[in-house]
């Protein structure tokens, strides 16, 4: 009989749509004509307040590609799942963010005991932190830009602790330095400063996302990223660059039509490319990452050193995304990399 996959997407993130657009170009490969003699599709939706729905609304959503209201309801409460989640054999979670790509959800999803998707809780928590990540990457002896770590209490405090943390990252990183509350994803609440003015307003803003903040210096850098595909002994894909005409590669950037281009293969010397795909494999094993994983690098071609910038252990997955087109360039179609994530979870629970 068919394995029944639970396809689990939107969920309570800015990254929700994205998350729908992943979904679909699962649930598509999952019908292709090799993984549907295999595999039978439970999609199964979470609304932007938290609220999980049941297959029938989910293949809607996936055909309207639009998130549901969360007005309109006939829905069941919060923490009542819909009955069909007891027939899911394996979990395919795609929710990218806070509350899906963070340990949270994988924190339930062991609980039921059924195999999934993707890391663990501690890998997903420890990816999505950003202090947690590059605290890992540094004791890995992965090279990264100086960076400082705030909370929010220290930002917002009324005190005269503000004035002296504005000078301290100024002596410490310059200008411009970059914000971001410690666990978002698709560059939401991320800022570039180049003045005062600016690092004051990043900070209030980064702080109004999260408890935890990191600033890090700016480099002027070409963007290049690895895809990593496996458990204990997992491979890197080739090496994407990704260019645009905007600042930084910001929310805007990343989901206008046009705005950013992949270059696949990224057009760098090959001794680069494989140190990316090395610390690639050593980034996914210092955060004990499982599955799928997309590392995010920095590559100052002035100097020719590579920095890593983050690692995503949910990474984007549309037919357009950097993750599964990285694997179509290394030999893996896309349907054919949906059934190897599946394996991938189903081996883990052995
Ligand atoms: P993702 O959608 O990949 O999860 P994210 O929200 O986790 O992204 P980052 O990858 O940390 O955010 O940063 C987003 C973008 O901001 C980078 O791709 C880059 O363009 C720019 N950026 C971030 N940090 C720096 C830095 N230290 N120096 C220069 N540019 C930076
Ligand atoms: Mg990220
Ligand atoms: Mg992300
Ligand atoms: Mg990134």
């Amino acid at each position: 009989s068919k394995l029944r996959v639970g396809l689990l997407f939107g969920g309570r993130s800015g990254e929700h749509e994205v998350s729908i657009n992943s979904a679909k170009a699962i649930a598509k490969a999952l019908s292709s004509e090799t993984n549907a003699t295999k595999y039978q599709l439970i999609p199964i939706y979470i609304r932007k307040d938290g609220c999980w729905q049941a297959p029938e609304i989910a293949q809607a959503v996936l055909e309207s590609g639009k998130p549901l209201s969360t007005e309109s309801d006939d829905s069941v409460g919060l923490w009542q799942f819909p009955p069909s989640v007891n027939e899911v054999d394996v979990w395919f979670p795609i929710l990218h963010g806070p509350n899906g790509e963070d340990g949270t959800l994988q924190g339930l999803l062991t609980l039921m005991q059924v195999p999934y998707v993707g890391s663990g809780v501690l890998g997903s928590a420890v990816g999505m932190d950003k202090i947690a990540m590059k605290t890992a990457f540094k004791q890995a002896g992965l090279p990264q830009v100086p960076y400082m770590t705030l909370t929010r209490a220290q930002i917002w405090s009324n005190s005269c602790v503000f004035p002296k943390l504005g000078d301290e990252i100024e002596q410490t990183l310059g200008y411009p330095c970059f914000v971001k509350p410690a666990n978002l994803g698709s560059s939401v609440g991320i800022a570039k400063a180049r003045t005062r003015s600016e690092l004051e307003t990043a900070l209030d803003a980064a702080a109004s996302y999260d408890r935890r903040i990191i600033v890090e210096a700016g480099v002027s850098a070409r963007e290049v990223e690895c895809a990593v595909l496996g458990n204990d002994n997992p491979k890197a894909s080739i090496v994407g660059e990704i260019t645009f005409n905007s600042d930084f590669y910001d929310y805007e950037t990343k989901y206008t039509d046009g705005r950013a281009q992949l270059l696949i293969p990224a057009p760098i010397p090959p001794q680069i490319a494989a140190q990316i795909q090395e610390m690639s494999l050593s980034a996914f094993a210092a955060v004990d990452a499982a599955g799928l994983a997309r590392v995010d690098f920095f590559y100052v071609e002035k100097t020719g050193e590579v920095l890593i910038n983050e690692i995503n252990t949910l990474p984007g997955f549309t037919a357009f995304s950097m993750y599964p087109q990285l694997w179509e360039a290394s030999g893996i179609q896309f349907p054919q990399l949906v059934d190897q994530l599946i394996q991938l979870a189903l081996e883990r629970c052995q």
